[in-house]
């Protein structure tokens, strides 16, 4: 009996729903991609299949089944309908062959992590990135013998160099977050295929619809499905898109880690994604209007955002996005941390909290959110000055959050 010897793990292979989503449109495969033609009792929408185990006829359909590498269900752990489903559409949505999902942003990037390293492998990563990406890389694979190397971000030449012959993956995010720095994918990709490592881009903030790195030659995209894919501030999710066979033993490895999600929030998931390009849309439109009016308040110093001129990404940004998402960071003219609360204080509309991507505006102070804990050694290391806010544009009438910041800036 070989290791994998339940066929378990196996996706439903795409080819085998019947909704043609070929050559389709973006909002028709957010509606449509993944899903079959006809479902259970002619419903419209897929049914939540709330089952943790899945029955064989006999002993035969077991041995079948494990001899053959049947597809089809078995146990909970291994995948579900609603997860096929909602695999297939992400896919489709990001134009890759597979998707993986699991149950957080962070249990994506560990189990893609632990699924390529062995002690001894080294990886490089840019600088501007998620905290708890970090947090893992430096405590937790360090454990295990993995060394990271993290260099500033969008320096290739720094890239190159922390290159060894034991690196086996160069990581970046795209936009970068919190300074939305974008990466010149087509160097970076270049860099890897050169020194024969993988490519991983978290394109969180970016989300198919604005960027597909997989078109540049990226190895792995990976998404927190909590954010824009998600969409509605209500559910966890993660997932990478890559081959098939690059997936395979990711995939495997999720099934002994079990970082997998609920058939109720794999629902949510798919559910979400069926107004993601008109979500997107709005994003993009609030995100530009409002980093415009905050780029010419008095008020404000600078605004990061890489839909404008002054960003210094923004020519990367222009060639390689159709838009540039809700996100906006901006630091204050001259003011202290409490100074810079207040201002978060005063806005009404926006919610003080983290995450984006979500349709409900939300604002934070990243010093108090995410690095309050740190020195202020630390907090200049990571490019987190104390007057910088970080603001999630929802998908709310785009003058009504023009207002609500006019009002906390004016006051
Ligand atoms: C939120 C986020 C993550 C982590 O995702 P979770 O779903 O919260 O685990 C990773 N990368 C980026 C860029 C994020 O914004």
């Amino acid at each position: 009996m070989t290791e994998d010897f339940a066929g378990q793990n196996k996706p439903v292979p795409p080819e085998q729903t019947e909704q043609p989503t070929a050559g389709r449109g973006f909002s028709t495969l957010s509606v449509h991609g993944g899903e079959a033609h006809s479902k259970p009792l002619d419903a419209i929408t897929d049914p939540i299949v709330c089952s943790s185990t899945y029955t064989f006829r006999d002993t035969q359909s077991v041995i079948d089944f494990i001899e053959q590498g049947q597809q089809r269900e078995e146990y909970g752990r291994y995948g579900n309908p609603n997860e096929r489903v909602v695999e297939r559409k992400l896919a489709a949505l990001e134009g890759g062959e597979e998707a993986v999902v699991f149950s957080s942003g962070m249990a994506a990037i560990v189990g893609l992590l632990m699924a390529k390293l062995n002690a001894g492998d080294e990886i490089v990563f840019f600088d501007q990135c998620y905290h708890r990406s970090r947090e893992f890389c430096y405590k937790h694979l360090a454990r295990f013998g993995v060394i990271t190397h993290q260099v500033p971000t969008g320096d290739f030449d720094a890239m190159e160099a922390a290159i060894t012959p034991r690196t086996k993956m160069l990581v970046s995010e795209s936009p970068t977050n919190p300074q939305l720095t974008c990466i010149d994918l087509e160097q970076f990709v270049a860099l890897g295929k050169a020194h024969e490592v993988e490519t991983l881009i978290d394109a969180t903030l970016a989300t198919p619809y604005n960027f597909r790195p997989l078109e540049f030659g990226v190895d792995y995209v990976l998404h927190s499905a909590t954010k824009y894919l998600g969409g509605h501030n209500d559910l966890l999710a993660g997932c990478i898109v890559g081959s098939h066979e690059k997936l395979e033993d990711v995939r495997n490895l999720r099934g002994i880690m079990g970082g997998i999600n609920s058939p109720h929030n794999l629902y949510l998931l798919q559910r979400g994604l069926k107004t993601f390009e008109l979500r997107m849309e709005r994003h993009n439109q609030n995100g530009l209007a409002v980093a415009r009016f905050l780029q010419d308040h008095p008020r404000v110093e600078r605004v990061y955002y890489p839909g404008l001129e002054s960003h210094p990404t923004h020519e990367i940004a222009k060639r390689t996005m159709r838009g540039y998402g809700g996100l906006i960071t901006f630091l204050l003219k001259d003011a202290d941390w409490r100074q810079t609360a207040d201002v978060v204080d005063r806005v009404r509309l926006a919610r003080i909290g983290p995450s984006l991507g979500g349709v409900e505006t939300l604002i934070e102070q990243p010093l108090v959110m995410s690095y309050y804990t740190c020195t202020p050694e630390q907090r200049q290391q990571f490019g987190i000055p104390d007057n910088m806010i970080r603001l999630a544009c929802g998908i709310e009438n785009t003058q009504d959050l023009i207002e609500d910041l006019q009002q906390a800036l004016d006051d």
